[in-house]
């Protein structure tokens, strides 16, 4: 990795861990989830960096993928646990980052420690050339260590320019893969624990878009807005909150271009038992003298 591409991953993880630490004060009872997210964003942009994806706020069973819609009423409840998960990229080098807390009370504190006390653990063996699975081995011990389990089908990932996962997976259990973390890779590892089985799966789809391809369209007002969500996302993932600004019936917009097979949308992604669930992550990158915690 050139000095120029490590001071832009550098750049990112700062701002969005500034960030985090902005929006989580903002994750109490009443607060709209709609004004977190937008804050979030608008904040990595006057930062000086852009969104790498629409910011997901996770509540209770959903693990992932959860951003508020344009006109989303939701606000937070005491006793709720919630991810906050966002991402940062400039010129497309991406920072990941994401932290759990609890509204108003102290219910969950062991499950939320159990995702943080892995990641941190993970982190503490970071090396050159380390295994990812050995990553996932004491990932997997620590949560299940606190009576936890840890999600099985969610992973951590590499990280590339304006690829949000690039190849590589970091597993949160004990696997047989045989890649490693060589010096010039950017990976986000993120641990997720669980009170349920250790496994998600997604039904309803969400209000997180990607651009599948860039194509001229019949009707001129698509057409203009895949070119402007092109010049705006690339390919990384975008928020019907931010069509919803350019375009009027932006429901209507995107589910034509869905049909049309321009974008993809991905599911809401929830526990399949019904469990509770946290997560924490952070993105590295690794170096020949070991690894550089971007987020931290
Ligand atoms: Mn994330
Ligand atoms: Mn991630």
């Amino acid at each position: 990795m050139d000095d120029i591409t490590k001071s832009k991953y550098l750049k990112a993880g700062k701002i969005a861990s500034q960030v985090r630490s902005e929006a989580v004060e903002m994750l109490q009872e009443g607060n709209l989830l709609f004004d977190v997210a937008e804050f979030a964003e608008s904040e990595i942009r006057k930062l000086g960096a852009k969104p790498a994806f629409p910011v997901n706020l996770a509540i209770d069973t959903i693990a992932a993928h959860y951003t508020p819609h344009s006109d989303d009423p939701l606000t937070f409840q005491a006793g709720q646990i919630v991810k906050l998960d966002l991402g940062a990229h400039v010129d497309g080098y991406i920072a990941d980052t994401a932290i759990t807390v609890e509204i108003g009370t102290n219910e969950w504190k062991s499950l939320i420690d159990a995702s943080a006390e892995a990641l941190e653990k993970a982190l503490d063996a970071l090396r050159p050339g380390i295994l990812v699975r050995d990553l996932g081995t004491i990932i997997e011990q620590v949560i299940r260590s606190k009576g936890f389990e840890p999600i099985c089908n969610l992973s951590g990932h590499s990280l590339e320019q304006y690829n949000l996962h690039a190849g590589i997976s970091v597993p949160n259990v004990s696997d047989t893969s045989s890649d490693d973390l060589k010096p010039g890779i950017a990976v986000a590892i993120e641990p997720f624990a669980t009170n349920g089985v250790g496994r998600v799966a997604g039904r309803k789809s969400g209000n997180i878009y990607k651009l599948l391809r860039l194509k001229e369209l019949a009707d001129p007002e698509l057409s203009q807005l895949v070119k402007d969500i092109h010049e705006e996302f690339n390919y990384l993932p975008f928020p019907e909150r931010w069509v919803a600004k350019q375009v009027d019936k932006s429901d209507k917009k995107l589910k034509k271009l869905l049909r049309q097979g321009i974008v993809a949308t991905y599911p809401i992604l929830s526990e399949v038992k019904g469990g509770i669930v946290s997560q924490m992550e952070h993105t590295i990158i690794m170096t020949s003298e070991g690894a550089i915690i971007t987020t931290k």
